[in-house]
């Protein structure tokens, strides 16, 4: 039976080179949306025209009872769910002096509290199924921390602890837990940096002298998404072109 891949955020800039990747792989390929997004419909249709059969569908992934409803209409509609991919984020960039509680939780809501409420709904199946891959899209930001981030960073950090503790939990059944944490890569979250800022602060810091590509993220996802992979767990692996070295 075709295994199902439900990609958080499938519709961004990274979720959708993942989108594409797991389905050239063979996987079957749900994403979610956020409640409202009215781009949804022009994506399929574009997706489909490429030749990529995706279902989408409606989902807070900051929100316990909006994620378990979407599980359970994807599992209902396509079956279980074999690879989670909580990719989901979103960033609220400020100093601490200036960062509001609003924007605090705002992150940690959708960055953090996510990786929760997606992954509860499907766990207990992958285990239950002995087959499973659960894997974490951190940031580069979440192992060195970054100016103005003191949310973002904390909620990725958090991601990976999430990450080595399930993956004890759940090493004897078959599902492994990953962290991805890439550095800065050329999608609409990071071209909204001011072009000096880029050119002048975070390009140089890269020793490789450019932005990461979605697909190079996706590579790696789809690796970790293969029974090739079945010994790789609780790891937190960077790609980031050399600008953090652990
Ligand atoms: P994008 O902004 O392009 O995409 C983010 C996606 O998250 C969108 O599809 C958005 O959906 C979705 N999303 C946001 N909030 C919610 C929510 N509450 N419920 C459901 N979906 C939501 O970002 P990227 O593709 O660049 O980033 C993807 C992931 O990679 C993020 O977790 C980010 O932190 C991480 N990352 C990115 C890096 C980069 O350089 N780009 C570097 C390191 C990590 P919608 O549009 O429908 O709201």
């Amino acid at each position: 039976m075709t295994r199902v891949t439900l990609v958080t955020g499938g519709m961004g800039g990274l979720g959708e080179a993942i989108c594409i990747k797991m389905a050239k792989m063979g996987y079957s390929v749900a994403t979610t949306y956020s409640p409202g997004n009215t781009k949804v419909a022009a994506w399929l249709a574009d997706m489909k025209q490429k030749g990529y059969n995706f279902h989408a569908y409606a989902c807070d992934v900051g929100d316990f009872d909006s994620a378990q409803a979407c599980v359970d209409q994807i599992t209902k509609e396509m079956g279980p769910v074999d690879v989670l991919v909580n990719n989901a984020g979103i960033t609220r960039d400020m100093t601490f002096k200036k960062m509001d509680k609003t924007n605090w939780d705002a992150v940690i809501k959708t960055n953090l509290d996510s990786v929760f409420n997606m992954t509860k709904p499907v766990c207990d199946g992958m285990t239950d199924r002995g087959w499973g891959r659960v894997i974490n899209i951190s940031s580069v930001n979440g192992q060195k921390g970054a100016f103005g981030q003191t949310n973002y960073s904390a909620a990725k950090a958090g991601m990976h602890g999430f990450t080595k503790a399930l993956a004890l939990e759940v090493a004897r059944k078959g599902v492994t837990v990953n962290t991805i944490s890439p550095g800065y890569i050329g999608t609409q979250m990071v071209m909204a940096i001011p072009q000096e800022v880029l050119d002048s602060k975070i390009i140089p810091q890269i020793p490789m002298g450019r932005l990461g590509k979605p697909e190079e993220v996706a590579g790696l996802v789809g690796y970790l998404a293969s029974d090739e992979a079945a010994f790789l767990t609780g790891a937190n692996i960077a790609i980031n072109g050399g600008q953090h070295m652990q």
